[in-house]
């Protein structure tokens, strides 16, 4: 990697150089335009402030903000020098972190969905301050490092899938609901809500992971979902970055699924939350490059180890370890594996393999026949 503001290589399409260019002015720009946002009586003419269209500007931005972020993660991928690309990723997360383009303005209202940027940075800013110590402290692979190979594809799942929360949320939780609301009894819903918290939780994590291991199952066994699911088998080095390395159609039909005996059975919001935190904690730690094993409860609760054998790169470990949470549904279901020791290698065990950057993963699974 090198920093160099000169044009050190060449600058042909496809060397990374011309999106860097864009990613670096429009980053550029719109933390210019985020600026005049957040102290509009500095950077703004009065006279010319009650002209702007607000709702299209922050559409634009939003636009802006986004498209020189992946441009600038595009250039990264592509070019030995980072000063472009570092250039465009800095301002767009700098832009971010002054509100980005969800920066209120007077008293004007806001509307939505919008893509959150703002979750994204907050994400970010929360999952490394965790995450990144957690490895280095109890690495597991400690020669390892933050940034190993394919992280720009990781980072680019970790931000669409952040950008886009309201969106998949929307999407996923609005047809789960329209399509079982007939399924909803209202004594046992009562009955529910008149449990304590703690039950709640208890009994939503078992309900959605009895659910999740059934749809994971299915992205195995059915080969045209197992297109879309081996975009995640195949990152071949594991940490917590890895684990956001799931397809959108992946992440959609899954969540959409696992949401339907919770919408059904109807909890409390309290512990509702307090699932969704613990959910995307736990799929984030148990792709985590650390060493717990935790022996004595590692039939309890799904460990690093026990995930880390699902991406297992050896004969007798595809097709098992399915559960997120419990693996003892493992054991009921016959899928468990759980070795005394870490897998040699992860990933894929057979060809064909989804190329290594983002959108050639995105678009892989249409393309092309896939099978284990
Ligand atoms: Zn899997
Ligand atoms: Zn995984």
């Amino acid at each position: 990697m090198t920093l160099d503001w000169r044009t050190t290589e060449q600058t042909a399409w496809g060397s990374g150089w011309l999106s860097g260019l864009l990613g670096a002015i429009g980053g550029l720009v719109g933390l210019g335009a985020v600026l005049c946002f957040r102290f509009p009586e500095w950077l703004t003419v009065p006279e010319a402030r009650a002209l702007y269209p607000l709702p299209l500007v922050r559409v634009v931005l939003h636009g802006v903000l986004v498209s020189a972020f992946l441009l600038g993660v595009v250039s990264l991928t592509l070019r030995r020098n980072k000063a472009l690309g570092m250039v465009a990723v800095s301002a767009t997360l700098l832009a971010a972190l002054f509100g980005g383009s969800q920066v209120p303005v007077d008293d004007e209202l806001r509307t939505g969905p919008f893509l959150g940027l703002d979750w994204f940075v907050l994400s970010l800013i929360l999952y490394s301050a965790v995450f990144i110590p957690l490895e280095r402290l109890f690495a597991r692979l400690p020669e390892q490092p933050v940034f190993r190979e394919t992280w720009p594809t990781d980072f680019t799942y970790f931000f669409v899938s952040a950008i886009l929360v309201q969106v998949t949320t929307l999407a996923t939780l609005r047809p789960a609901m329209l399509l079982v609301d007939w399924a909803r009894v209202p004594a046992v819903q009562a009955w529910i809500q008149a449990s304590p918290g703690i039950v709640q939780f208890l009994l939503m994590v078992v309900v959605s992971d009895l659910t999740q291991y059934w749809v994971h199952r299915a992205f195995h066994a059915v080969p045209v979902l197992w297109r879309f699911h081996a975009v995640h088998h195949s990152a071949d080095q594991m940490d917590w970055l890895a684990g956001s390395r799931l397809h959108l159609v992946d992440i959609a039909v899954t969540r959409g699924l696992t949401y339907v005996p919770i919408y059904v059975l109807g909890f409390s919001d309290g512990p509702l939350a307090a699932y969704l935190i613990f959910v995307s904690a736990q799929a984030t730690f148990i792709h985590a490059n650390v060493r717990f094993e935790w022996t004595p409860l590692q039939w309890v609760l799904a460990t690093p180890r026990f995930h880390h054998w699902h991406h297992a790169a050896e004969p007798e470990a595809v097709d098992t370890n399915f559960a997120v949470h419990l693996p003892v549904l493992d054991v009921v279901f016959g899928t468990a594996y759980l070795p005394d020791r870490w897998p040699s290698a992860y990933g894929l065990t057979a060809a064909p393999r989804p190329p290594r950057g983002y959108l050639g993963q995105l678009l892989w699974p249409f393309r092309r026949r896939g099978r284990k």
